[in-house]
């Protein structure tokens, strides 16, 4: 049993805290919105996760919250910063979270006498914890990393929608270290783990996980292109990337067509690592053929919408699924945001449906319609679908103009109007 300090319970704080509690370790949550702070502390999920819900009320006794970080990191002998790391307006990482939980933790690693190790999981660019975090733990300390203090980076790989089973069931555990101290206590904490675990220097690690999702949002954008083709091919691109994807050294995962990949890491991860990359003089053109295909791709859907209806002025357009993927609530750089953007130009009048995400994008586009009843959304001139929720593969599109940015098979079947982006 370990006493374990989170600092940032969003998505990926929440669901590794949690994780390690039900492992048997004691955790307490740190965090700057004291919403969130009460929200744990009554056992109400922070965020919408499969799982979540028992997961907290299972293991009440073993974590509780606060917004204070010496009681946290006096009271625990392992600290994991998993606060955010934005885009800048440029592109590169917006540090601004790190540097002052970094401060916050070193203020009070200056009062502890025993050791500590800190520990990144927050995305950072290679050379970030080396170069930015460790002078900043050791000047608010007055110790040194790596020999009074441990420090570490540890990637996380979870994906949204299925955050817990990803905890419990990594494909790897990858552990950037440099002193033998925090090498073992995080190869204890693991030992649990049946996977492959990596112990790298630091700027491997960091670089690990840029490579990984920098791949797989390539392997999005590379889909939708070849899907693209696939349409005016008249092909049918899912039975393409089915017949490729049965390659073992190609793997079906990430790899089908459609509005595009969004969400809180691939866009900003992949604009990261291209600033980083010019920063050291690199062109990295895959990289921007990546991301300027996906900005393109979701206004396809517009495009394929004004076949039948070319005026949309006025015109009431369905719009089911807001959140990036579905089973989460996060829209962060959801495709349905350039997608709305752009029937609200047009002069749409906009009726939205996502299970769970409508309040979280109501705080983008407070002015359009959302609703609790889908059928609100099936009764407009025409509906979109932009996040592949289970639901939807239950509804009735009989009669319906339905152009589908995820394919969804029953619409496909069903409606009297149906197209969709890739096929
Ligand atoms: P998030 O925005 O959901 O949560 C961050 C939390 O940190 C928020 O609750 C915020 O209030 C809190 N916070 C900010 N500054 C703080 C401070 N100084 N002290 C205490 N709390 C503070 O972020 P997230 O999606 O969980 O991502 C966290 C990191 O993990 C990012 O670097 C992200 O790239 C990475 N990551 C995310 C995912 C994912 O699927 N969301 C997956 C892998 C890695």
């Amino acid at each position: 049993m370990v006493d374990i300090s989170v600092i940032g319970s969003g998505y990926v704080g929440i669901v590794t805290g949690l994780g390690f509690a039900e492992l048997g370790n004691r955790v307490i949550f740190v965090d700057i919105d004291t919403k969130k702070v009460e929200a744990i502390n009554n056992s109400i999920p922070p965020i919408f996760e499969p799982h979540l819900e028992d997961l907290m009320k299972r293991n009440r006794k073993r974590y509780y919250a606060t917004d204070n970080y010496d009681e946290a990191i006096l009271n625990s002998q392992i600290t994991f910063i998993c606060v955010g790391t934005p885009s800048n307006h440029d592109g590169s990482i917006n540090l601004e979270y790190v540097k002052s939980a970094a401060k916050n933790v070193g203020k009070v690693l200056e009062e502890k006498n025993r050791f500590h190790v800190v520990v990144v999981k927050s995305t950072v660019v290679p050379g970030t914890t080396e170069d930015v975090i460790t002078p900043i733990l050791e000047q608010n300390s007055d110790k040194e990393a790596f020999y009074d203090f441990g420090l570490a980076v540890n990637p996380e790989f979870l994906r949204e929608g299925s955050a817990v089973e990803d905890f419990f069931n990594p494909d790897r555990i990858v552990v950037g270290a440099k002193d033998e101290n925090s090498k073992n206590i995080l190869s204890k904490l693991y030992s649990s783990f049946d996977c492959p675990k990596l112990f790298v220097d630091i700027k491997t690690a960091e670089m690990i996980k840029y490579t990984s999702n920098a791949f797989l949002a390539t392997k999005i954008s590379f889909a939708n292109e070849i899907g693209n083709i696939c349409k005016k091919l008249g092909i049918d691109a899912y039975e393409v990337f089915r017949g490729v994807g049965l390659d073992h050294r190609i793997n079906p995962s990430f790899f089908r067509a459609g509005i595009g990949f969004g969400g809180s890491c691939f866009p900003k991860d992949v604009r990261a690592l291209i600033s980083k990359a010019e920063e050291l003089g690199e062109n990295p053109k895959i990289l921007k053929s990546v991301m300027r295909l996906n900005e393109e791709q979701p206004l396809k859907l517009i495009y394929i919408l004004k076949k039948y209806i070319p005026d949309l002025e006025n015109k009431t357009i369905g719009i089911l699924g807001l959140a990036f993927k579905p089973d989460t609530d996060d829209v962060r750089e959801s495709r349905a945001i350039p997608i709305i953007k752009k029937l609200i130009e047009e002069g749409a009048k906009v009726v939205a449906y996502d299970p769970v995400a409508n309040e979280n994008f109501k705080e983008i586009f407070p002015d359009i319609t959302y609703t609790t009843n889908v059928e609100e959304v099936l009764n407009a001139e025409a509906v979109l679908i932009l996040t592949e929720w289970e639901e939807f593969e239950r509804l009735d599109y009989t009669g319906k103009i339905i152009i589908d940015g995820r394919r969804i098979e029953k619409a496909k079947k069903e409606a009297k109007i149906y197209e969709g982006i890739c096929w």
